[in-house]
């Protein structure tokens, strides 16, 4: 596996290569989550990409920045472990140098949400992934339907901005418990990690709900708050049911076709996200007999 930091080496590279391109863009401090997404595009691509960035325009708060995990020795070995070819790992300074001041804005589909309790947290992510995919060139990109506002700004870009790469959603992998893996996870205490399946448990309960016929998205966010509202360390932040492509918020949820469940809910300092699509459950990770 190929280790590089400039992004002149990064372009010399790719000129040399003719094969196909998985590109699978991180910030690192990985787990099988992010693996996974690695192991998808060495099954259809020729070469693997990773790219490990703790982007600092997508972070609204400086100080979660500060925080964020990092362990580039370890992340290297994982990604070699799991089929990488080469990891791109910029310095900040790289990708945004004196003078920095062009920005891809996102629509709509960036409003609610995330975008809603992290402001200009999509325009850091549209820009910083328009970044590396100018980059990398990739023939495929992939992305954890984990976060499934990402997955669907991101494939709003590609489309709005006429990009080549195909935008490829992963399924999102589980603890054992339910709870979807994060970096995030580590900053959990274990009273807290404790309480964090509750998301999960939660997300099954407004699934059930939809099982049953049930098809009043109020009904259904209020199947999801009554499991949330039995966790005390559980703080919620939003439960949404939503077009999983707009992000429009639903008030019924189609016969035909699928909606996107998703909340974000505060377990002591972590924010922790989670979601399942409704009429498909190929993408949301669901461990077998769940
Ligand atoms: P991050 O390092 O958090 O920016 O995540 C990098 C990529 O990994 C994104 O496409 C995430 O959606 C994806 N990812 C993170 N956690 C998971 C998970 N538990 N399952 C699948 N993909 C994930």
């Amino acid at each position: 596996m190929i280790t590089l930091n400039e992004i002149g080496a990064l372009r010399a590279w790719r000129s040399r290569w003719s094969g196909s391109v998985g590109f699978v863009p991180t910030m690192g401090y990985l787990h099988e989550g992010h693996l996974s997404l690695v192991r998808s595009a060495a099954a259809r691509d020729e070469a693997v990409v990773a790219s490990i960035f703790v982007n600092p325009s997508q972070f609204n708060d400086p100080s979660d920045l500060a925080a964020y995990p990092r362990d580039l020795d370890r992340d290297l070995a994982l990604l070699s472990a799991a089929g990488c070819d080469l990891v791109f790992a910029p310095g900040a300074e790289a990708m945004y140098p004196e003078g920095f001041q062009t920005w891809v804005l996102p629509g709509p589909v960036a409003e609610p949400n995330e975008g809603a309790f992290r402001p200009g947290h999509f325009r850091g992510v549209a820009t910083v992934v328009l970044k590396l995919l100018n980059l990398v060139q990739p023939d495929r990109a992939y992305f954890g339907q984990k976060d499934a506002q990402q997955v669907a700004v991101v494939r709003r870009m590609a489309r709005d901005l006429n990009l080549p790469a195909e935008i490829v959603p992963c399924p999102t992998v589980r603890e054992a418990d339910g709870l979807a893996m994060s970096s995030r996870n580590t900053y959990l205490s274990p009273e807290e990690r404790a309480a964090a399946p509750v998301l999960f448990r939660a997300l099954l309960a407004g699934r059930a709900a939809w099982l049953a016929g049930e098809r009043e998205a109020s009904a259904i966010r209020a199947a999801v708050c009554a499991v949330l509202d039995t966790e005390p360390r559980a703080e919620t932040e939003y439960v949404s049911v939503a077009d999983p492509l707009s992000m429009a918020e639903l008030e019924t949820l189609p016969e035909a076709g699928e909606a996107l469940l998703s909340l974000t809910v505060k377990v002591g300092p972590a924010r922790l996200l989670d979601n399942l699509l409704l009429g498909q459950d190929a993408q949301s990770g669901i461990p077998a007999g769940g």
